[in-house]
């Protein structure tokens, strides 16, 4: 069944890890897709990919890399996205950086710079993605936020920090988005395994995986699904949520 049937979607962190399992399930689910970097040759390399594993989909995908920190960049990669594909019906905020650290060694501007991408560039795709939204008639905002944004973290605040504002966006603008018909929700994603995850150790995996009740870490399409939930219009009565995928791991 194709979920997402003429819709277009616009994913931020589509190269690699959750953004790039996202991207692929709403292209197998009939979405036009925006792919988003840090980095153009990233972004080629993702897009690359798609097209040589699914030659049929090379009309319905392009890559973007604007910087997501800068409002007026934002804009322009949004209207690049109507132009390309007629309307922007579902925003994926995804993109994301996350350090660990010790207080007391923390700077400054490591914590500024982990909020200006996990939550300033979550503004910034939300407000341009929801005047596109509000002027089509509807649309769907989805955040990526994490397992930490739940319990914290005992080291590197300013992640922990980070998404529990990216919840606090999600819940707000579910409440003020409403009446424009533009529903907001965020996927709180547990262990998966992304690059950094598949890196681990045995020695530090194998413990981490004791402590889940599913007694494994998450693959990035068990996030996806969420996410196309969330998208779809299975979801159509569904805004203001926090949707955990994260094994009931509390670690
Ligand atoms: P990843 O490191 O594999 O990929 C990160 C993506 O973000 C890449 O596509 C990259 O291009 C993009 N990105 C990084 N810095 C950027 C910048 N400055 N500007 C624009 N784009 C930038 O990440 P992942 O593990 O797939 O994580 C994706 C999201 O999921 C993040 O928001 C992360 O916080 C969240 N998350 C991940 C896990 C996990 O276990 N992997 C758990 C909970 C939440």
């Amino acid at each position: 069944m194709e979920l997402l049937k003429g819709k277009t979607a616009m994913v931020t962190g589509g190269t690699r890890g959750i953004g790039y399992a996202i991207v692929k399930l709403y292209l197998d689910n009939g979405a036009s897709v925006a792919l988003c970097g840090s980095r153009q040759e990233t972004v080629d390399k993702a897009l690359q990919n798609i097209k040589a594993e699914n030659p049929e989909y090379a009309s319905r995908v392009i890559g973007l890399c604007p910087n997501l920190q800068n409002p007026q960049e934002v804009e322009k990669a949004v209207a690049t996205v109507k132009e390309s594909f007629g309307r922007l019906d579902i925003m994926v905020n995804n993109a994301g950086v996350s350090a660990r650290g010790s207080l007391y060694e923390y700077k400054p501007e490591e914590f500024a710079g982990t909020m200006a991408l996990n939550v300033n560039a979550v503004f910034n795709c939300a407000q341009a993605a929801a005047k596109v939204m509000k002027e089509q008639g509807g649309g769907v905002i989805l955040n990526t936020s994490s397992m930490v944004s739940i319990y914290g973290q005992p080291s590197g605040v300013a992640y922990p920090a980070s998404k529990f504002a990216v919840n606090g966006l999600t819940k707000s603008l579910a409440r003020e988005l409403g009446r424009d018909n533009i529903r907001v929700n965020a996927v709180a994603p547990g262990v998966i395994r992304t690059d950094m995850v598949a890196s681990l150790p045995d020695e530090v995996i194998k413990p981490l995986i004791a402590t889940i009740p599913l007694g494994r870490v998450g693959e990035p399409e068990d996030v996806a699904n969420a996410f196309l939930y969330l998208a779809s219009d299975m979801a159509s009565y569904v805004t203001g949520e926090i949707l955990s995928v994260d094994g009931a791991a509390r670690t």
